[in-house]
């Protein structure tokens, strides 16, 4: 550190890095009550046939009720809780709860929904990951193909050979397995033919750029056909406009997320709009998808 860097120089960096080491262990400290305290929530995003439904099923999406700065994203506190393996209790709040709803909404009479719980890599990787899973579905009985464990390519190909072990002790339970942000790591496409992974969902980062012609265009045609020839259903995530439902739905994609066609909601949105729908004829739901 020299003076050039200017009369306050020094002292500006040194307190502007502790005000953010300050910040980042505030969170810790919050992060660590957020289970017991009962501040996480879970947002569920539907998953539609394509083009406009109706409903396949569900994904879990993770938010924290902070008790100052309201509700928070995954973003947020994601990286923290990864640094710190307070995602390993944090999962295990996730998936119980993802499938304390799904039979939920099975009692409720849409026995055909399903749920999907991502993983991240600390999860991924912990020895009694398939314990946690199983003990999650036998504690609610929820039937284990209708629960979908999304891992994220650039995971899944961390460690290969592993990953295949982990995912054929799930799929052996019944349980399904999804490659999330398909297009962003690196796979090699002999390791993903031998995973058990039923489904592929493309990187909403291609989805955004797609535009007739265009380079994401290309590749966003090519993982279609690639998840087709090795028999992966394909969910596109992040449609947004219309002309990318149009697109994707002319490619034989089956399956499309996005705002588009609903945004993450908490379940008394999600029993809204299903009951709504079941009544008939929808003008009055603000989607713009069919539910049923
Ligand atoms: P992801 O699994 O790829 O989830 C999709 C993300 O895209 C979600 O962000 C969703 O809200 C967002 N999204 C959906 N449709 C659209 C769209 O049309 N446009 C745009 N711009 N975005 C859209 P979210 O909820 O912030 O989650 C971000 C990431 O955090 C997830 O990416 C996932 O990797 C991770 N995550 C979320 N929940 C959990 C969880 O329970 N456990 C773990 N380990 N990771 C989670
Ligand atoms: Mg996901
Ligand atoms: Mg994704
Ligand atoms: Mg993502």
């Amino acid at each position: 550190h020299t003076k050039s860097a200017g009369r306050n120089g020094y002292s500006f960096f040194e307190a502007s890095m502790n005000a953010n080491t300050v910040e980042q262990l505030q969170l810790l400290h919050d992060l660590r009550l957020a289970v017991s305290n009962g501040e996480l929530r879970l947002h569920y995003q539907p998953k539609f046939e394509a083009p406009a439904g109706p409903v396949r099923g569900f994904e879990a999406l993770l938010r924290w009720q902070h008790p100052q700065r309201g509700l928070l994203s995954p973003d947020a506190f994601l990286p923290l809780a990864e640094k710190t393996r307070l995602i390993i209790p944090m999962g295990k709040w996730v998936l119980n709860e993802a499938c304390r709803q799904l039979r939920e909404w099975h009692l409720q009479g849409f026995s055909h929904w399903t749920v999907a719980v991502n993983l991240s890599a600390v999860q991924f990787e912990q020895p009694d990951l398939v314990g946690t899973v199983t003990d999650a579905i036998e504690l609610h009985h929820i039937p284990p193909q209708m629960l979908t464990i999304e891992v994220t390519e650039t995971v899944a190909m961390r460690d290969p050979e592993s990953t295949i072990d982990t995912l054929e002790k799930l799929t052996q339970l019944g349980i399904k397995a999804s490659i999330d942000d398909f297009g962003t790591g690196y796979s090699s496409l002999l390791y993903l033919k031998r995973l058990p992974a039923s489904e592929l969902k493309i990187d909403r980062a291609f989805v955004k750029e797609m535009s007739p012609g265009n380079e994401d265009s290309v590749i966003v045609s090519a993982i279609i056909a690639l998840a087709k020839a090795l028999g992966l259903e394909v969910v596109a995530e992040g449609v947004e406009t219309a002309e990318q439902q149009a697109f994707l739905t002319g490619l034989g994609c089956e399956t499309l997320q996005g705002f588009l066609l609903d945004r993450p909601m908490v379940p008394e949105q999600i029993l809204q709009r299903a009951a709504q729908a079941q009544l008939g004829p929808s003008a009055f739901v603000r989607t713009n998808a069919e539910w049923v």
